[in-house]
């Protein structure tokens, strides 16, 4: 039956695997350019109208380059989306997926970062920013020097004992800088860049690998409900990054 969607069937719950198999086999299609749009049509849009029962929750950047249902090559009811600049959580987000975990039930939530995310591009710059301030006080002209520049200052000083307690202080200062910034996406994905940074970590997909990881902790940390989910094995949460270059998605926990 054409107008029948993949979730109909009652006997025939997905497990969250499955759904991640066939969201994986839809983006491999998209990559390809061999789409099939499939559940776009009139009596899908006519089948849907009572109710809706989406197998994955998507929380996803806004980039307006990263449509999850495209890049998925999925269809009407197949996933709810969720989607912040640089995939942020805030109560309304969670409010949504937690929604989606306890009232639609989905068993698979996926966590969809993506390559050159200008949110993370934002924070990284904005810490440029404050790490000059506090190295350099508030009166000194902003310069654009960047966060790794100034690390590696730090670093080539000729004392390692001094080298390391600068270092060390300037990593206390962001983290109460960043805490306390007006922009949330720099509350958000700030401390994702700074954990990056700790760890070594300085490349751009690096970084984003790091804000995903730290964002599925966020969630998981803040969320009763979805604590009770992954307790109960009623849903699984999945890591990803997209790539633009190739169209796929890159999965980074399963
Ligand atoms: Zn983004």
């Amino acid at each position: 039956m054409a107008d029948q969607t993949f979730n109909d069937d009652p006997q025939h719950e997905p497990t969250a695997t499955s759904t991640w198999s066939r969201l994986l086999a839809g983006n491999r299609r998209f990559a390809q350019g061999k789409m099939t749009h499939a559940w776009q049509d009139r009596e899908t849009r006519e089948s849907l109208l009572d109710s809706q029962r989406p197998d994955a929750a998507v929380l996803s950047c806004s980039d307006s380059r990263v449509p999850p249902e495209i890049i998925f090559d999925a269809g009407l009811g197949d996933m709810f989306t969720v989607r912040t600049a640089g995939q942020i959580i805030d109560d309304s987000v969670l409010a949504s997926l937690e929604y989606a975990v306890d009232k639609l039930h989905v068993s698979l939530l996926v966590i969809l970062g993506h390559q050159h995310c200008g949110a993370i591009q934002a924070a990284e710059a904005q810490l440029g920013a404050l790490a000059a301030r506090v190295r350099h006080g508030d009166d000194s002209p902003q310069t654009a020097q960047s966060l790794a520049s100034i690390l590696d200052e730090i670093e080539a000083m000729d004392d390692a004992g001094a080298a390391d307690s600068a270092q060390d202080q300037l990593g206390e200062a962001l983290e109460q800088l960043v805490s306390h910034d007006d922009s949330p996406i720099v509350r958000s994905v700030g401390p994702s860049v700074l954990q990056a940074y700790e760890a070594q970590l300085r490349d751009g997909a690096d970084i984003e690998r790091v804000h995903i990881a730290h964002t599925i902790e966020t969630l998981v940390d803040r969320s009763q409900p979805i604590q009770q989910a992954l307790a109960d094995e009623r849903l699984v949460i999945v890591g990803a990054r997209y790539c633009m270059d190739t169209g796929l998605v890159e999965v980074l926990s399963f």
